[in-house]
């Protein structure tokens, strides 16, 4: 019969582990059991072992059940919690059981595993017509937002930028084709597909209005947006009927409109490393870390958010700016601002874990402790006469009430669990205060109990002690046995000493357990009383946790900025890049202190809005027009930038494409990709974009490669409706001769000499264009054999001068090299000729003034007249 319970609880839970209470125990079994118990590393057994097809089973503590939940979560399964609903003491036949709730990969929010400063969303997606709905909801802090988009690649991005856990979508997607690309970016990430009639409008709008308790779901604005109200629906209606409890914590759906915010795709962000380094994929060298040194966890995720959605809005930008600089050149101030922050713990999960009726004592406490910092952060807060810091504090508000509650009512640091009492104070229920009194009175008696037994029998060792088994007991060592009184009832025997009872001291025992008893339940009581209270506070809290992420993210920006010598950009509508002794952070942080090369740099869409960069390997192309990038980034989230001066021409969004061969982390072979990147940019770019090119064609052949590298350099300069601002970097020199043809073309390149057979690179970013690629110089740096090196040197001196096969192979390739031959030619460039031809060709003739260069001139043919003879 139990087993039939068992089958039909998880007919309705298919997809799910069941926990299975049985006493003290969780059992999970047939399939489940098989599934879970290498996952959690338990033993798997067998029910009723005689039988013919035994049930598979295994089973696990219920107080321990938190660690192995983690587990199977973070293994990607969904556990339903089934409880014994009734009193097994007074259940007729098999005892009551229910799924309480159902915890899955995004309905975690009281387990160790997420990280503070990460959120943790579930999302869901609805397609119709060609357009998608995204919701997405991080249940542990109630965070809630909704958009549409027109396109699969913005919900890709959509989904890179929430990293999802967990992902709901109507069943009418599981295999339609306008959803495949989605689900390849799914692929490691739990997806339910659920009956598609919720995400139906009428359905949506009754789940929604019913989560929040309104009479009508006009006041959300969400009315007019059809897709974000089917996903919102569905996706509510998913974790209503999965959390049982109610949800008071989460936010109002907010609709976001992701062009409002720069436009920072996947890859970008990827090439940028924004989140996370591209080689390691970790967070440490990331921007994120670099500029993270928020102390709340609130912060944290705030500015997470903000880098993954910069600003386009001036005025907006303008405000936190503002902010930042507030707190900048006030360093004591502002730390002190932060020393006080650090002490206030992580209000949105509290609150999240009070709603849902998880939150236990020490929360509360918790929760008291940080709102009671609140008055003394409002006054630090004064002297700060900013719009943006005015607005944080009205998001203040007053806890003084709710703070004496909590502490009049819960001990200091009370006992983790909720069990067994001992987190209520005295003096707040008169009923507890008369059974704790009964129950200490009854410990006392047992206490004297123990004195006068030890007189009364004579035994000095006599000891009265308890356990669960059989509650209070007197031991005696076996020595004395013989001196055990009459009325002494034994109990146990153990080894070296015998258990006695007698009926006075269950007398006691039934007095100071009943009052026990009663106290647990009566303290539980007060405490559930207490948490159903402070949800009335939810709103208010919420407030201020949003605040407090604030001033967290703008100290952090202020002494971020002071540490690592940042500037106020400025800000403004016009087409121009122009930034003064740029640093690429990052780059600037692993290097030693001192060493890293400023570097100006000027675009103006209107007169010089293409910029090629050329130079040879390692001279630091890549890197400097990535720190433009990230400067520009960095000051529209409203962060100080690396600079000495900045201005900023706000930016709708920012392309950055590398060439294939210089991704192949990314382990998909690639010229295709790279062009299917680049032509998303030449599709979607506008006249306010920020390109970024890093050798563009290099994943094809030679010829190739140039062409499209060429075409695309001139698609960019010459579509009337795109302008945008452009940084190219390539090794394909021959670009540079775009600039005579094209009238906002420039030329820049980062020079490098060699000096004593050595590559000295400047890292100076200089107008013009440089000489030979220095490959081969390179090459021997990194110690490639000898033979190597001047072998290839052969090969390029040889191709440079045009010296082609009849098939087009380079002939000292094909092995017609003419190489000793006695032919003139070959005598021209070779020994003092070929000497000479490498001095030419490290002139610098923009440092040259004419009569410089005619001189040079002069000498040159002095010279060659001298080889010819
Ligand atoms: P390229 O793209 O021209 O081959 P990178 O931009 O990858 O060169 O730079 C190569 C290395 O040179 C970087 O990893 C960095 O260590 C160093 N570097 C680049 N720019 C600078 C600079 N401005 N100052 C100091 N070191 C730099
Ligand atoms: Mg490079």
């Amino acid at each position: 019969p139990m087993l039939r319970q068992y089958l039909k609880i998880k007919e309705e839970y298919p997809d799910c582990i069941l926990f299975y209470r049985m006493g003290d125990f969780y059992e999970m079994f047939f399939e489940d059991a098989q599934i879970a118990s290498p996952v959690l590393g338990i033993a798997l057994t067998t029910r009723d072992k005689n039988k013919e097809n035994p049930v598979p089973m295994c089973g696990l503590p219920y107080h321990a059940a938190d660690t192995y939940l983690e587990k199977l979560l973070s293994n990607g399964f969904k556990v339903a919690i089934c409880e014994q609903v009734e009193d097994p003491s007074k259940a007729v036949g098999i005892v009551k059981r229910e799924v309480v709730r159902v915890v899955t990969p995004g309905l975690m929010n009281d387990i160790s595993s997420i990280e503070a400063n990460e959120n943790n969303y579930i999302a869901a997606f609805v397609y119709d017509d060609g357009r998608w709905g995204a919701s997405f909801l991080d249940f542990s802090t109630g965070e809630f937002r909704t958009t549409e988009l027109d396109d699969i690649t913005e919900v890709i991005d959509e989904v890179s930028k929430h990293s999802p856990r967990e992902v709901v979508m109507p069943e009418s997607l599981e295999s339609s084709t306008s959803s495949e690309l989605l689900r390849i970016a799914l692929s490691d990430i739990l997806i339910s597909y659920i009956d598609s009639g919720v995400f139906s409008a009428e359905s949506a709008s009754k789940t929604i209005a019913k989560t929040y308790d309104l009479a009508s779901i006009e006041g959300l604005g969400i009315g007019d947006a059809p897709l974000s109200l089917s996903a919102t629906g569905g996706l509510l209606r998913y974790v209503t009927d999965y959390q049982k409890g109610d949800a008071t914590h989460l936010s109002f759906p907010r609709i976001y409109i992701p062009s409002e915010f720069m436009l920072v795709d996947e890859i970008t962000k990827r090439n940028l490393e924004l989140m996370k380094t591209l080689y390691e994929g970790t967070k440490s060298g990331s921007l994120l870390s670099l500029l993270d040194n928020t102390v709340t966890s609130m912060g944290g995720r705030l500015l997470r958010g903000w880098i993954n959605y910069p600003l386009t809005d001036v005025n907006e930008i303008q405000i936190r700016l503002n902010a930042v600089e507030g707190f900048y050149n006030v360093r004591g101030e502002s730390l002190n601002i932060t020393e006080l922050l650090s002490q206030i713990l992580d209000l949105e999960r509290i609150v999240g874990k009070v709603s849902l009726k998880s939150a236990g004592a020490r929360d509360l406490v918790a929760l008291s402790t940080s709102l009671k910092l609140i008055p003394t952060l409002n006054k630090l807060l004064d002297k700060f006469d900013i719009m943006a810091i005015d607005t944080i504090r009205e998001g203040f508000a007053d806890f003084t009430e709710l703070c004496k509650k909590i502490d009049l009512t819960l001990v200091q640091s009370p006992p983790h669990s909720l069990r067994e009492g001992g987190f209520i104070m005295d003096g707040v229920d008169e009923d507890l205060d008369e059974l704790r009194g009964i129950s200490r009175e009854g410990k006392d008696w047992i206490l004297k109990i123990e004195e006068r037994e030890k007189k009364r029998s004579g035994i000095p060792k006599l000891k009265v002690r308890f356990n669960r088994v059989f509650g209070y007991y007197i031991e005696v060592s076996k020595i004395h046995a013989d001196k055990v009184p009459d009325d002494y009832i034994r109990k146990q025997t153990l080894v070296s000493a015998e258990r006695y009872i007698t009926p006075e001291l269950k007398e006691y025992e039934a007095k100071v357990l009943g009052a026990d008893e009663r106290i647990n339940a009566l303290e539980y009581d007060i405490f559930v009383d207490l948490r159903e209270y402070v949800r009335g506070w939810i709103k208010d809290i919420k407030k201020t946790a949003i605040s407090i992420a604030k001033v967290d993210v703008f100290t952090n920006f202020a002494l971020r900025a002071m540490d690592l010598n940042f500037v106020k950009p400025e800000v403004d509508e016009s087409l121009i890049t122009d930034i003064k002794d740029g640093r690429h952070p990052m780059v600037e942080k692993a290097l030693p202190k001192g060493t890293f090369v400023a570097n100006d740099i000027f675009i103006n869409a209107n007169k010089q809005q293409l910029l090629i960069i050329t130079g040879p390997n390692m001279a630091g192309k890549s890197t400097i027009i990535r720190q433009v990038a990230i400067i520009v980034l960095m000051a529209q989230i409203g962060s100080f930038v690396p600079a000495s001066s900045a201005r900023i021409g706000v930016v709708d969004r920012v392309f950055t494409r590398v060439g294939a061969s210089d991704s192949i982390v990314r382990g998909q072979s690639t010229f295709m990709v790279e062009m299917v990147e680049t032509a998303n940019i030449l599709n979607n770019a506008t006249g306010r974009s920020l390109v970024i090119l890093d050798e563009i064609g290099r994943g094809t052949s030679t010829f190739d490669g140039l062409s499209i590298a060429w075409a695309v350099a001139e698609y960019i300069h010459d579509t009337s409706t795109l302008k945008p601002r452009t940084l190219f970097a390539t090794h394909y020199h021959e670009l540079t001769e775009l600039a005579i043809v094209k009238e906002r073309v420039k030329n820049y390149y980062i020079s490098a000499k060699e000096w004593n057979g050595r590559m000295i690179f400047s890292r100076t970013i200089k107008e013009g264009v440089s000489s030979r690629s220095y490959g081969i110089n390179v090459a021997r740096l990194a110690g490639l054999p000898s033979g190597v090196i001047e072998r290839a040197k052969k090969i390029l001196e040889n191709i440079e001068r045009g010296e082609f096969t009849a098939r087009g192979i380079p002939a000292i390739i094909a092995g017609d090299d003419i190489e000793g031959g006695g032919d003139s030619q070959m005598d021209l460039f070779s020994g003092a000729a070929k000497e000479l031809l490498i001095e030419v060709a490290n002139l610098d003739t923009q440092a040259m003034t004419p009569l410089d260069a005619l001189n040079k001139l002069d000498d040159i043919v002095g010279m060659l007249k001298k080889i010819k003879n």
